[in-house]
This record gives C-alpha cells, structure tokens and sequence, in this order.
C-alpha cells in the first residue's frame, strides 16, 4: 500500500519539485517498503527517533528534520542530516554550528518562517529574520548555510488563505534572495506543502514538499515515540 500510495503521489509531483516522505511516528519497517519503492528522501521530527531510523537504514537515505529542534538534541543528528528545516532563532543556529564544527561539516538549514493565522506555530516573522541576518553573531558562523525557507499554512479548509500563505513564504524568500543571498544559488528552497495542501504550495512555487499521511496512512500519535 505505501508503495501504491508513493507512485500516486510521485504523479502529481511537479518538475523541479523534491518530495519528502514524511515519516515520523512510522515504524522501520514502513520506510525500508518506500526505499524500495526508490523513495530516499525522508522527515522525521524528533531527534531520537531520526537517529534511531538512520542508525538501522540504508545509508544513501537523505535525512531531512522538519519538527521543533531543542538544541540538546542536535547532537544525535549532526553527523548525518541533510537539511534542517526548522531553524527559528539565532541560538538554534549557534548550536547547530557547534555541533556541525565537531563533525567537520557544514550543515544546511532553512529558516522557518510564520506564515499561519495559527498562533501555535513556530516560526520568525520577517523583522526577526532580518535582525538574525544582521547579526554579528551570524558572520562568524562558517558551519552552517542557509539555503531558503520553510513554512507551515494554516491548517484549515480555506483554499484562499492557504495560498496567500504559500504567496507570502515565497515573497519572503525572493526579498531574502536579492538582499541578504545575493550571490548565492544555493539560496533557492523553499519548503512548503503537505498532504492536504502540496497542490496548492506547489503552483505557489514550492521546492520540497512535506508529505506524511498521503503516503503512509494517518499517524496514531497514541504510539510514544522516544522524546
Ligand atoms: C507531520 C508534518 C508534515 C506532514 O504532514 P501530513 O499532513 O501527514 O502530510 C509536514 N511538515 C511538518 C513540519 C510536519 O510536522
């Protein structure tokens, strides 16, 4: 069934467009059927958990973190991770780029904005990350790169606002593009769109969508997960 599900969603994924196959509270064994299936980009959103997974699959999987990241976890995925999605705060950042220098690597990281009408969910508005851009601490900062945005819409059956969201993301990331990373390609994802909303982040202009229940079914949040 996840592979059935993963060819459906594959269809429906737009050129140019990285799917993430959002696999959290889903057991190893539902991720080893997507890697058979060719999928090896996968999100995870709790630290133990994505090392726990990394530690007993395949290791050309692209790991991805797309939850809240407490800095005392950065240690279990520094060695391996692709690409933090959820950076918030200059002092994520800094600790991201201490944990990176003990693996001799350069992490990249996407900030994550606020975009939602939802108060809940994390994220800088545009003021605090242009303060976190300006910061000196920032310039001394050689083991991390950022390489775009992330943002999560509201959770609601409103087509409209959804996509005035997404609009918003992306107008942020193109104001960020021509100041803060001029000169800098790699500044070029942005990281919006899941299950229910992927169509619409993607005519938005997504790079990589987040997309969970679409191939692995509804998740039991009742399962304890390890942090
Ligand atoms: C869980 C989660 C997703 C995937 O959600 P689905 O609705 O299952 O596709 C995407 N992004 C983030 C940040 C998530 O936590």
């Amino acid at each position: 069934m996840i592979k059935d599900n993963l060819t459906q969603v594959n269809s429906t994924i737009a050129e140019g467009v990285r799917l993430i196959a959002v696999s959290k509270t889903k057991p190893v064994e539902d991720l080893q059927e997507a890697y058979e299936a060719g999928q090896r980009l996968f999100g995870e959103n709790k630290a133990l958990e994505m090392r726990d997974k990394h530690q007993v699959l395949p290791k050309d999987i692209e790991w991805h973190f797309i939850g809240h990241l407490q800095t005392n976890k950065i240690k279990y995925i520094a060695e391996y991770v692709s690409l933090i999605h959820s950076i918030d705060s200059l002092n994520l950042l800094q600790a991201v780029n201490k944990e990176a220098i003990k693996h001799n690597r350069v992490i990249d990281c996407l900030l994550q904005f606020h975009v939602a009408t939802e108060e809940t969910k994390f994220g800088l508005d545009m003021a605090e990350a242009k303060a976190l851009l300006d910061s000196p601490e920032y310039a001394q900062l050689h083991n991390v790169r950022i390489v775009g945005v992330m943002g999560m819409a509201t959770n609601t059956p409103n087509r409209d606002l959804i996509r005035s969201e997404f609009r918003t993301l992306k107008s942020y990331a193109q104001e960020l593009a021509s100041t803060y990373f001029q000169g800098h390609p790699e500044f070029k994802e942005i990281s919006m769109g899941m299950s229910g909303d992927y169509q619409i982040a993607m005519e938005e202009g997504s790079t990589l969508v987040r997309v969970g229940s679409a191939i692995f079914g509804a998740r039991n949040y009742n399962i304890p997960v390890n942090d």
